[in-house]
C-alpha cells in the first residue's frame, strides 16, 4: 500500500495527520483483525460453499477499509463492495487489481471514467446508469463489469421494475456489460418473521428473470441467517463481520471485533451539593468520588450512548452530561484512589457490547461503529 492510500484509509488525530500514540491519546480503540475474519469464517459456514463478499463501506464500517480488506483476502474473500465511488477508487490503491470492487450508489454523471480506470464494478441502478456504463465501454472499445441492482421492495437504490421491464425489451441494453451479478437489498432482514422477506425474495426472483442470466445476490448479514432460500450465489455481509449481532431478537452468533477504552484525565471528591457538569442537571446527594475520563460527543459517543463505564466488571455510571472531550464519572464503587489520572475504563468490551452501547442511544450499532472518532489511537490486533 502506497502512503497516499493508507492516508486515505486510515483515520487520523486532528492535528496534523499522523496516527496519535497511545500515550498521547485520549482513548484507545482495539480492532481485533483475527475476529473479523473468524466472522467471516462463521458466515462462510452457514452459506455452504456460496460465495462471500465483505462490505467496507464508510471505511469498513468505521474500523479501516484498508485493514479489514487485507484481513479478509487472507481468508479468500475477493468481492468487496464499497458506498461511493471515491471508495472505490482508495480501496483500490490499498488492494491492489486482484479483488472486485463494486460500488454499491452507483456512479455519479461523470464519473465513469474515473471508475472505469480504477477498474471498479458499479452497482448499475437506473437504466441511465446502465446508458452511461454502456458508452463507457464503446468509449473504451472493451467491455466493462457491473452488477444491475433491482428494486424488490426497499424504495432506496435499484431499478423499479417498470424500468427492469424497459431496459429488458430494449435490444443492446447491455452491449458492452459483463454482468457479474443481479442483485437486491432487504428492508427487514434483521426481523424473520416478517412477510416483506419472502415477498422481496419473489419479486427479485420475478425481475431477475426478465434480465440476462447472471449470478444472483441478495443476503446482506441478517439476510444470511433466513436461511439457504436467501443465499443465492454471494452474500454480502457488513456488520456481522464487524461483531453486530445480525440476529437481534437472539444471543449473538458473531465475535466480538472492538475494544474502546478511555483515560482518567483526572479524578477528584466532592460533597454533598456540588453541582456536577454542564448545566449542573445533578448535584451530589452526598460524597461523591468522580473520575473525568478524556472522550466525549467529539469522538462519536452519542450523548444518550450507554450511560456507564466499567473498570474490571464494576459499573462506573456518567454523572451530568456527557461534554465534547470528556465525560464524568461516579467511580464510588471502587476502592478509594483506585483510579488514577491514565488509567483506562471500558466503553466497549466484555462489560458492554457495541450492541449495548446502541440499545442505550436508542439506535444501532452500525451507527455506533461509524461515529467513532478520528481522535482514538487506533490498534489493529490479530492480523
Ligand atoms: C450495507 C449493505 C450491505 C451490508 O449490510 P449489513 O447489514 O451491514 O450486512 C449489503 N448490501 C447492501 C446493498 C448494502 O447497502
Amino acid at each position: 500500500m502506497d502512503d497516499d492510500a493508507s492516508h486515505a484509509l486510515t483515520r487520523h488525530d486532528a492535528t496534523g495527520g499522523q496516527p496519535v500514540s497511545e500515550a498521547a491519546a485520549g482513548a484507545i480503540l482495539t480492532i481485533d483483525l483475527g475476529a473479523i475474519r473468524e466472522n467471516y469464517r462463521r458466515l462462510k459456514a452457514r452459506l455452504n460453499g456460496v460465495r462471500c463478499a465483505g462490505v467496507l463501506k464508510a471505511d469498513g464500517y468505521g474500523l479501516g477499509a484498508a485493514h479489514v480488506a487485507s484481513a479478509l483476502a487472507k481468508e479468500g474473500c475477493d468481492i468487496f463492495f464499497v458506498a461511493l465511488t471515491g471508495e472505490g477508487i482508495a480501496l483500490r490503491e490499498a488492494v491492489g487489481p486482484g479483488p472486485d470492487i463494486f460500488v454499491l450508489n452507483g456512479l455519479p454523471p461523470g464519473s465513469e471514467p474515473e471508475a472505469a480506470a480504477a477498474g471498479l464494478c458499479p452497482v448499475i441502478n437506473s437504466a441511465r446508469q446502465l446508458k452511461a456504463w454502456r458508452e463507457t465501454a464503446r468509449r473504451l472499445g472493451r467491455s466493462l463489469p457491473a452488477a444491475i441492482q433491482v428494486d424488490s421492495g426497499m424504495a432506496r437504490l435499484g431499478m423499479a421494475p417498470a424500468e427492469v421491464e424497459a431496459v429488458a425489451g430494449e435490444a443492446g441494453a447491455f452491449d458492452g456489460i459483463d454482468i457479474r451479478f443481479v442483485m437486491s437489498h432487504l428492508a427487514r432482514a434483521d426481523e424473520p418473521q416478517q412477510a416483506a422477506n419472502e415477498t422481496q425474495r419473489r419479486e427479485f426472483d420475478r425481475l431477475r428473470k426478465m434480465l440476462p442470466a447472471a449470478p444472483a445476490s441478495l443476503a446482506n448479514s441478517s439476510g444470511i441467517f433466513l436461511g439457504p432460500a436467501y443465499h443465492y450465489d454471494l452474500a454480502r455481509p457488513g456488520a456481522a463481520l464487524y461483531g453486530v449481532n445480525p440476529t437481534p431478537r437472539e444471543p449473538n452468533p458473531m465475535v466480538p471485533v472492538i475494544g474502546l477504552r478511555a483515560k482518567v484525565a483526572q479524578t477528584r471528591q466532592v460533597g454533598a451539593g456540588a453541582g456536577i457538569g454542564y448545566g449542573h442537571t445533578r448535584h451530589a446527594d452526598g460524597p461523591l468520588d468522580l473520575a473525568t475520563i478524556s472522550l466525549g460527543y467529539g469522538d462519536g459517543w452519542h450523548r444518550r450512548a450507554a450511560s456507564a463505564a466499567w473498570f474490571g466488571g464494576v459499573r462506573l455510571p456518567f454523572v451530568g452530561r456527557v461534554s465534547m472531550d470528556s465525560i464524568i464519572l461516579d467511580i464510588s464503587a471502587l476502592p478509594a484512589g483506585r483510579l488514577g489520572e491514565g488509567d483506562l475504563v471500558e466503553l466497549i468490551g466484555p462489560s458492554q457490547s457495541v450492541d449495548d452501547a446502541a440499545g442505550h442511544a436508542g439506535t444501532i450499532g452500525y451507527e455506533i461503529l461509524t461515529s467513532l472518532g478520528a481522535r482514538f489511537h487506533r490498534r489493529y490486533i490479530g492480523s
